[in-house]
């Protein structure tokens, strides 16, 4: 069964906060101006394109942090949203919202509009970084609020970003085994970008804030992807999508942006597994899952590039019987 979302976008809709990397304006390319008749819009819209059957669809809130719009008007988005589930049209409502705006009540309404999916955006649990990136909450509001969450039949999403001010590769890491412990279904990863008309462009224009290099993003995102995945829990999205905003020609001023940047980080996880297997070889043939094949072989043909370089023939066959991300080798 395909999964599609609908996405609709609530960007700055009650967000009193200015976080150093974030103008949401500019990330989502939507102005403020939401209410009921477009979620009925948006969700007519994309029903109209989408398969009849075999398809479990979300209308999706994301943007801005969905618990802290005004409680009238979030009422409304949610009974237009709730209109779909109850006719069978959708399978659930899933929202991102900000860990400080998680309570009783709020949790309440949502469970009452067949929410189905709650995702927080965490960004770091290390509390210096926190502080440094202008978030306005500390990590143990986030420890609180998925305490909370977890009472209500919500699918938790948690969201990490890496590369903020004052982080580190190792302070990443630790927020990822942190967040693997609070037992989310989903995550994504988000590597910093400096955002155009944000504190965090000011802060880099004054070499105050230095990015991640594409390079190094990629490496630290190579060895989160997996923490996640051994544990269990799904890696929904790695790096904010490529759009004509987000882009260098549009709101992307700095930092580790490549446009297909999540094929980068599979193709450093599948090299590194790969050379475990290697063994010292020089003639393989190397059996993965068939949708496996292109992520083996990295992207533009990386990895074959690479172990041609050090003499190295790696042929690369689709085997069925293999689940998702295992390989066997064969010496020819
Ligand atoms: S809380 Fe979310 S929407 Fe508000 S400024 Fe921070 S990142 Fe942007």
């Amino acid at each position: 069964m395909k999964h599609y979302n609908i996405p609709i976008f609530v960007p700055h809709l009650g967000c009193p906060f200015d976080c150093v990397f974030c103008n949401q304006r500019h990330i989502t390319s939507a102005d403020d101006t939401i209410d009921g008749n477009e979620v009925r819009r948006i969700a007519d819209e994309y029903l109209s394109t989408l398969p009849r059957h075999d398809r479990f669809i979300e209308i999706g809130f994301f943007g801005g942090s969905f618990t802290g719009i005004d409680p009238i008007l979030r009422e409304e988005l949610l009974a237009a949203a709730y209109e779909y589930v109850k006719r069978g049209d959708v399978q659930g409502i899933r929202l991102s919202t900000r860990p400080d705006y998680i309570d009783k009540e709020r949790l309440d309404m949502l469970e009452k509009y067949g929410v189905t999916a709650v995702e927080l955006g965490v960004q770091s649990l290390d509390d210096g970084v926190l502080l440094a990136a202008g978030r306005g909450h500390t990590s143990e509001q986030v420890y609180d609020a998925v305490r909370l969450i977890k009472k209500y039949p919500f699918a938790l999403g948690l969201q990490m970003m890496t590369g903020l001010p004052a982080d580190t590769p190792e302070k990443s890491i630790e927020t990822a085994r942190r967040i693997i412990e609070l037992d989310p279904r989903d995550v994504r990863i988000y590597p910093t970008l400096v955002i155009r008309d944000t504190y965090l462009e000011t802060l880099w224009r004054d070499k105050k804030y230095s990015p991640q290099t594409l390079d190094e993003a990629v490496s630290l995102c190579s060895r989160l992807v997996p923490m996640f995945e051994n544990a269990g829990i799904n890696v929904i999205r790695v790096a904010l999508a490529a759009t004509e905003e987000i882009s260098p020609d549009g709101a992307v001023a700095a930092g580790p942006f490549h446009q297909s940047f999540r094929e980068l980080v599979d193709t450093e996880i599948y090299y590194d597994k790969i050379n475990v297997l290697l063994s010292g070889e020089k003639n393989i043939v190397l059996r993965v899952n068939p949708k496996d094949i292109s992520r083996a072989a990295g992207y533009r043909r990386k990895n074959i590039k690479r172990w041609n370089e050090c003499g190295i023939s790696v042929k690369i066959t689709g085997d069925e019987r293999l689940p998702r991300g295992q390989a066997e080798t064969e010496v020819i």
